[in-house]
C-alpha cells in the first residue's frame, strides 16, 4: 500500500470534527446568549431537542433534500418540540451560524495524525455541507492550510455519495483515483461513494458498526484515528 497512495482525502463531519460534541458545545452559547428565552427550561430537555431537531434535518440533507431554508426549519424545529415561540428561529440559525464553527470539537486523534500525514501526503477535503461553516471548522482545528484541494458538495453541486465530487477532487490533485486513499465514516456516503470512484477506502468506524453490505467492503477499517499512518506503511 505504501507506494500506491499518493493523497489522501478526508470526510470532515465525525470523521475530523465531531458534529455531537460540537452541537452540544454551540447549544451552550446560543442558551447563554437568549437567557430570557431559555430561562427554566430542563437543559437536558433542551439539548434533546436540540439533538433530535439536527438529526432530522441531518437525515433529509443526507437523503437529497434542499439545503436552502433548511437551517432556519432546523431552528423552528428545535422551538416548537420545547413548544417556544418561533419567533426566535432566525435568532437561533443566526447565532447557530455565527459560533458553530468555532467550537473545539476536533476527533480525538485527528489534528495531529493530519500534520504528521502532510508532510509525506497530498491531501484534500471532500465534504457534503455548508460552504461558510465547513472552511471556518476547518480553519478553527488549524488544518485548512495543510490542505491541497476542499471540494464542499453545496460549491460544486455535486453531493456524496456521487463518484462525481471524488473525481473533482483527484482531478484538482492531478491525481488518478486509484492514486488516492479516501477517509470517512459514513458507510452509505464515503465508503460506497468512495469504492464507485476508483479510491481506496479506509472506513473510520468508531462505534465498531458491523458492514452493512459484505458486497462492497472498504480496504481498510480503523476505530481511532492514530491507527491510520501505520495502515499506510504496510
Ligand atoms: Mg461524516
Amino acid at each position: 500500500m505504501k507506494n500506491k497512495i499518493k493523497a489522501i482525502l478526508f470526510d470532515v463531519d465525525e470523521t475530523l470534527f465531531d458534529r455531537v460534541l460540537a452541537q452540544q458545545a454551540i447549544l451552550e452559547l446560543i442558551v447563554k446568549q437568549m437567557p430570557q428565552v431559555f430561562d427554566g427550561y430542563d437543559p437536558e430537555r433542551v439539548l434533546a431537542a436540540f439533538l433530535k431537531s439536527d438529526q432530522i434535518y441531518t437525515d433529509l440533507f443526507n437523503n437529497g433534500a434542499p439545503s436552502e431554508g433548511s437551517r432556519d426549519r432546523r431552528s423552528k424545529l428545535f422551538l416548537q418540540l420545547l413548544g417556544i415561540d418561533e419567533k426566535y428561529t432566525a435568532k437561533i440559525t443566526e447565532l447557530y451560524v455565527k459560533d458553530y464553527p468555532g467550537v473545539k470539537a476536533h476527533v480525538d486523534g485527528a489534528v495531529p495524525v493530519i500534520k504528521k500525514l502532510s508532510r509525506k501526503y497530498q491531501l484534500g477535503v471532500v465534504s457534503n455541507g455548508f460552504t461558510d461553516v465547513q472552511y471556518r471548522k476547518l480553519e478553527a482545528m488549524g488544518l485548512r492550510d495543510l490542505f491541497s484541494c476542499i471540494v464542499l458538495s453545496e460549491e460544486f453541486g455535486i453531493r456524496k455519495p456521487n463518484p462525481g465530487i471524488f473525481h473533482q477532487a483527484a482531478l484538482l490533485l492531478h491525481m488518478q483515483p486509484q492514486e488516492c486513499l479516501y477517509v470517512g465514516d459514513s458507510y452509505t456516503n464515503d465508503v460506497i461513494g468512495a469504492k464507485n470512484a476508483g479510491m481506496h477506502v479506509c472506513w473510520f468506524n468508531r462505534d465498531s458498526q458491523q458492514i452493512p453490505d459484505e458486497k462492497i467492503k472498504p480496504d481498510f477499517v480503523i476505530t481511532k484515528f492514530e491507527e491510520l499512518p501505520g495502515l499506510l506503511e504496510k
